[in-house]
């Protein structure tokens, strides 16, 4: 099946008990048995429900895995694969990481005595040099947030796999549409499922993909062990979200592109910053690794004083002002006050991430209609 017939069937079959073509929502907490011990598959809906069943097959269909397995958020789901290490282990990962996951490593499970080491990920010598024997797992993030820097996923999987660590991709910018780290070697694959599965900005949902039975298990224990299960009606609503993911993600990759083009030919725009754009660092790794490059583009003013950001941010009125991304409208934010707010200027600035870098989550609205947003917006510095 190809990736296109994937996301409307694959692990979907019409509901035995009725033919209902939609999955229906298991909205229950337990199972009747007929005898002690004697059940469908199904006990007590912590340890499974029939909709989150299917959901969990179908993102393993997605990403050519042998499981999903599904958390009621990415962070919960990022916690379950943590919860697979032990004290004393080593977590590398990148330095340009999701907020929350730094996070998590660095006050959730420091504490517990899981260290983390952070690295440019881009740079394999960088990562060889942070790896000790204690090393267990290296937390790939790809494109990152909000720099889009890309990290060679086959090449770190590679050096990984020589020493016996185990390698995670959050896959969450790019979606499975665009790139399947699991066939370049990942062991797991992560999402938020908040944003590009579920496309539509109404549920926060996370998910696991592991390549291997071992790790799935394993993981599935963790689940039910630990009970940070999504509800059935969220799952649902990524089940309908997935059905459309092949053209929601496509068309805002061909936005994108468009909205890339009138910042860079815009007088009053710095730097954009896009994988897709020919002069981007990893330009020839993102087009190895992915099938186009995404919906997320950010760029800054060549007037960097916050002030004039603030005019194109308050200024726009397609583009909304909100974290998070990958649903059908556009978003507009400001890392520096927004999502980055807690790292320290300096080292904001000397990674990259100025005072006036906007990000945008461009959607599936029309392109016309997005260039002249933001030309207006633009007009305001
Ligand atoms: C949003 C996000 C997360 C966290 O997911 P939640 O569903 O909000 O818990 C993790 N990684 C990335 C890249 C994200 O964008």
């Amino acid at each position: 099946m190809k990736f296109n017939t994937k996301v409307i069937h694959a692990g979907i079959e019409p509901d035995p008990s009725s033919g209902a073509i939609m999955t229906p929502i298991y909205q229950t907490s337990t199972y009747v048995q007929e005898g002690p011990g004697q059940h469908k598959g199904y006990e007590y809906a912590r340890t499974g429900n029939p909709t989150r069943r299917v959901l969990e097959q179908n993102l393993a269909a997605l990403e050519n895995g042998h499981d999903g397995i599904c958390f009621g958020s990415g962070l919960a789901a990022m916690d379950a694969i943590l919860k697979l290490l032990k004290a004393g282990d080593e977590v590398v990962a990148s330095n340009d990481l999701y907020g929350g996951s730094y996070r998590l490593l660095r006050r959730i499970f420091e504490p517990f005595g899981l260290a983390s080491r952070f690295v440019p990920m881009h740079d394999l010598r960088a990562l060889e040099a942070a790896l000790t024997p204690a090393t267990r797992l290296i937390w790939i993030e790809t494109p990152t947030n909000p720099l889009l820097q890309i990290v060679d996923i086959r090449a770190v999987c590679d050096l990984a796999r020589s020493k016996g660590i185990m390698t995670c991709v959050d896959n969450t910018f790019a979606s499975p549409y665009l790139q399947t780290p699991l066939d370049l070697g990942a062991d797991l694959v992560m999402h938020s499922a908040t944003k590009y599965l579920g496309g539509h900005s109404d549920l926060v949902l996370g998910a696991v993909v592991a390549r291997h039975s071992e790790l799935s298990e394993r993981l599935h224990f963790v689940q039910n062990a630990s009970g940070a299960v999504p509800g059935p009606m969220d799952c649902f609503l990524v089940l309908r979200g997935i059905k459309t993911l092949h053209l929601r993600v496509q068309r805002a990759c061909d936005n994108a592109r468009a909205v890339v083009q009138f910042l860079r030919d815009h007088p009053k725009v710095g730097r954009v910053l896009h994988p897709g754009l020919s002069d981007h660092p990893q330009h020839e790794v993102a087009a190895r690794q992915m099938r186009d490059f995404g919906g997320m583009v950010s760029f800054d003013l060549k007037d960097d004083r916050p002030d004039q950001a603030w005019k194109v941010l308050s200024g726009t009125r397609l583009f909304s002002l909100a974290e998070s991304l990958g649903g059908v409208e556009s978003l507009i934010g400001h890392p520096a006050s927004m999502t980055h707010a807690s790292i320290p200027r300096e080292e904001r600035i000397a990674n990259g991430l100025t005072d006036s870098l906007i990000r945008l989550s461009v959607g599936v609205e029309d392109a016309g209609d997005l260039l002249e947003d933001l030309d207006q917006a633009l007009a305001r510095v």
